[in-house]
C-alpha cells in the first residue's frame, strides 16, 4: 500500500540528483561563456540603461 510513497521517493530522489547534474553543468557552461568573454575584444552597442558587446553579449549597467 506504501508503493505510491516509495515511487514518489526514488522520482524525488531522481529529480534532486538531475538538479544537481545540471548545476554542474550550468556551472561549467558559465565558466565557458565567462572564459570567452574575458578574452573578447568588446565590441559595445549602447542604449539608456546598459551596453552589451554585439560579440560576447558581455553586457555593463551604465548605472552604479
Ligand atoms: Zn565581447
Amino acid at each position: 500500500m506504501d508503493q505510491p510513497f516509495i515511487d514518489k521517493q526514488k522520482k524525488v530522489e531522481a529529480l534532486k540528483s538531475e538538479i544537481s547534474f545540471l548545476n554542474q553543468k550550468i556551472k561549467e557552461l558559465e565558466a565557458e561563456v565567462n572564459s570567452i568573454q574575458r578574452q573578447c575584444n568588446h565590441q559595445f552597442q549602447e542604449n539608456a540603461f546598459m551596453r552589451k558587446c554585439i560579440k560576447c553579449h558581455h553586457a555593463e549597467s551604465l548605472h552604479y
